[in-house]
């Protein structure tokens, strides 16, 4: 779940680290006057949830209030990212000396929390890494013992900062990394971390995004947010995933993949691009198979793109036939015209394939790679097929 700037920040001062003073607007007059009573010039930006909104035209440094107004008449009723902009913040303007990037993560690699600090930052950091990324210090946290101000110093060690900017930043450093772990975070990006002329540590920019698994034990801060819990995003199909408790994720795609566990329907999806195809979702079924088969198979069969469909069972615990006696229910329910392909294995898989076969008469293939390649091949099939 991703926070706005404007959440993210409130976040970050509540952990110590210094953020402009600013106002949220949801109306041009509210703009022009959050503008003056702040005293120009002020930074204006739209709150989507979504980064790069400075490329987008969507950030500026505004003189007046007049211009303030100008720039949210703009803004209102447009789209930055995808997002409709219904609020900007309005805020002092920095005196930046120099721009830094700095964040938490967590990292797949040492499966832990990673912090991330750049004297490059404010702009496109992805660029600095590939570039130049010798200029991007990073250090894996042990999380028994967090990062402390020696953690931040080692991090500091290599930078061009002068000693009281190590100070400044490594505080700034530690404050991030108690916000990533007391907010279950997955993700606290400050970009950029600006060193002002006066010396001050100050983040100009928040992407806050809360781990999803952590967001019902997360509620009470989430309702202390200025705004409330941000709204589920994502597409209608995803929204009736979540509400029906499924992971469902909207591909661009045109072959629907049921799977059980995460790692197989990632997996389902390589393969399908292995071959040449391009999935059309991403849905976990696993347990819920058998009682949520019927919504499941719906949803993705809501996706108009979707034109043939690949169900790969494997069990080892669970149990495919009970699975799949799940999914053969809602396909003799729902009726689905489009090609299936089946693989199963694993516990139950002679019973699974029995009652494919006998109840749909359809033969599942005993490789994977064969199910992937006829459902890849059926799906470019319908494409190429004149539509009436
Ligand atoms: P993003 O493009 O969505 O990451 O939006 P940011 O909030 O990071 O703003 C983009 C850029 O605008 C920053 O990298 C800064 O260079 C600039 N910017 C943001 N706030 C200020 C400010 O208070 N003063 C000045 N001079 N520049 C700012
Ligand atoms: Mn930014």
């Amino acid at each position: 779940m991703n926070l706005l700037e404007h959440q993210g920040k409130f976040l970050l001062a509540r952990a110590g680290l210094r953020v402009p003073q600013g106002k949220v607007v949801s109306t041009v007059a509210e703009a022009a006057d959050a503008a003056a009573t702040i005293g120009c010039p002020v930074v204006c930006k739209a709150q989507v949830p979504t980064g790069k909104r400075g490329k987008a035209g969507a950030v500026q440094l505004v003189s007046s209030p007049e211009e303030a107004s100008d720039f949210a008449e703009r803004l209102f009723g447009s789209q930055v990212g995808g997002f409709d902009v219904v609020e900007l913040i309005v805020e002092e303007a920095a005196d930046i000396d120099r721009e830094f990037y700095a964040a938490v993560l967590d990292d797949p690699s040492s499966k832990g929390p990673l912090v991330l600090f750049s004297t490059e930052g404010g702009m496109d950091i992805e660029e600095v890494n590939e570039k130049t990324p010798e200029l991007v210090h990073r250090v894996a946290v042990d999380v028994r013992a967090g990062l402390d101000d020696e953690g931040a110093a080692a991090l500091l060690a290599g930078t061009d900062l002068d000693e009281a900017g190590k100070a400044s930043v490594g505080s700034a450093l530690v404050n991030l990394y108690a916000l990533y772990r007391d907010c279950d975070t997955s993700l606290v990006e400050v970009n950029p971390l600006v060193l002002t002329k006066d010396g001050s540590v100050v983040a100009l920019d928040a992407k806050v995004t809360i781990d999803p698994g952590s967001v019902p034990r997360q509620a009470a801060l989430l309702n202390e947010l200025p705004g409330g819990p941000p709204a589920e995003q994502g597409t209608d199909l995803e929204g009736r995933g979540r509400d029906l408790g499924l992971q469902f994720i909207e591909l661009d795609g045109d072959v629907g993949v049921l799977a059980n566990g995460a790692g197989l329907t990632m997996t389902s999806l390589d393969v399908v691009s292995h071959f040449g195809g391009s999935a059309a979702n991403f849905l976990e079924i696993g347990g819920d198979a058998y009682t949520k088969a019927t919504p499941a198979l719906e949803l993705v069969l809501s996706n108009p793109r979707v034109k043939s469909l690949l169900v790969n069972f494997c069990g080892a615990f669970a149990r495919t036939d009970v699975m799949t006696e799940g999914v053969v229910n809602a396909i003799e329910e729902l009726k689905p015209t489009l090609p299936i392909a089946f693989t199963i294995h694993g516990t139950g898989e002679d019973e699974a394939i029995a009652l494919v076969r006998e109840r749909l008469g359809v033969e599942p293939y005993d490789l994977m790679d064969d199910a992937v390649r006829a459902a890849v091949q059926a799906a470019s099939e319908a494409m190429t097929e004149p539509t009436s």
